[in-house]
């Protein structure tokens, strides 16, 4: 088995009285792209500059590359790169002037062809000759984004690379983490937003308050007997028509009407998994003289993930937790 790309163990780090990173520990594999999640504060950032070498650690180890207490390897800087939360750009450089002044810093050979290459990788080809001082907060975070993989590090690891981006910045970013995975990169970047991750990361690792609350696939990390719990009805009569009859029911914790003949549903919990769920709901509107088309599980999302992990003193499906929440 290969070794991951990076592994993070027991990894800690105070500063003066404020305790930013306790004893974190997870690992990136080669190749995917793992999200790195959590609330300001959580302690992302700093773990970030941990790896690269950039803050000392109080406690722990990190394995870069394979090599143990890599961040403080200097040749191994060069296969990664890093792209900070604020971009720093010189605003009286063009794009191109800026790539070009870092592709020759770091001795890259064919700079122009390779500054010009990034430049329509990030989508700045028809603004490569402006000042950056003119760009948008968006598109000098693409500016930096194309610096950081001047240098084609197997390592990228960027910290809130979206942020500051309308949402089709946001869906080049997808494109672009997409193609670079499709070279054998492997990317670990920090973001807020749960639906942007949700559609590009292979792995997620959730932080609060300096711990690594849970890391892994999304569909691994709801803790044991939490669901999503939500059906998704198909029915071949009018969906208003059977929301009116089965409201109320014991049997069913919420419903809602989705569609002309879609609801979405949460079974009262009893014993068994979301097969049983699905018969039992089947069974339950068909006895109230209703056809099913189809009943499907909810599709895990990781929001649930994260309300599921966060408020672990609610107990019960998490379609339930959110709408205690939206309740209160
Ligand atoms: P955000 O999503 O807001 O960027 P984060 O998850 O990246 O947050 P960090 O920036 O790592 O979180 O901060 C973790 C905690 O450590 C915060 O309480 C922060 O104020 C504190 N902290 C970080 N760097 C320093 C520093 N150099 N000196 C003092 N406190 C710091």
């Amino acid at each position: 088995m290969t070794s991951p790309a990076l592994a993070v163990h027991a990894l800690s780090k105070t500063f003066g009285a404020k305790r930013a990173v306790e004893d974190a520990t997870f690992a990136v594999a080669r190749g995917e792209i793992t999200g790195f999640l959590g609330p300001n504060g959580a302690g992302k950032t700093t773990v970030m500059n941990m790896i690269v070498g950039l803050t000392d650690p109080d406690a722990g180890e990190i394995e870069l590359l394979g090599v143990r207490h890599g961040s403080r390897r200097r040749d191994l800087r060069m296969l990664i790169g890093y792209l900070q939360e604020k971009p720093r750009v010189y605003p009286e450089m063009t794009a191109r002037g800026y790539l070009r002044f870092f592709a020759d810093l770091y001795g890259i050979p064919n700079a122009g062809s390779r500054v010009k290459e990034v430049i329509e990788r990030v989508g700045l080809a028809s603004a490569a000759d402006r000042r950056l001082g003119n760009f948008s907060r968006g598109m000098q975070q693409r500016a930096c984004l194309a610096r950081v993989m001047l240098h084609r590090p197997e390592l990228l690891i960027l910290d809130e690379p979206t942020l500051g981006l309308d949402p089709n910045g946001v869906a080049d970013m997808r494109a672009i983490f997409r193609e670079m995975k499709a070279e054998g990169v492997t990317l670990l970047f920090s973001s807020h937003q749960l639906a942007e991750m949700e559609r590009v990361c292979d792995s997620v690792v959730f932080m609060r308050q300096g711990r690594v609350l849970a890391a892994g696939q999304p569909a691994e990390l709801l803790p044991p007997g939490v669901s999503t719990g939500s059906l998704q009805v198909e029915l071949y009569e009018p969906a208003a028509q059977c929301l009116e009859r089965i409201t109320g029911l014991p049997e069913i914790e919420q419903v809602r009407q989705t569609g002309p003949h879609r609801l979405e549903l949460v079974p009262r919990r009893t014993a068994g998994d979301s097969r049983d769920a699905r018969a039992q709901t089947a069974r339950l509107l068909s006895q109230a003289g209703y056809t099913v088309l189809a009943v499907e599980a909810a599709a895990l999302s990781l929001e649930d993930v994260f309300i599921s992990l966060t408020r672990p003193e609610k107990s019960g499906s998490v379609a339930a937790r959110r709408a205690s929440l939206k309740g209160n």
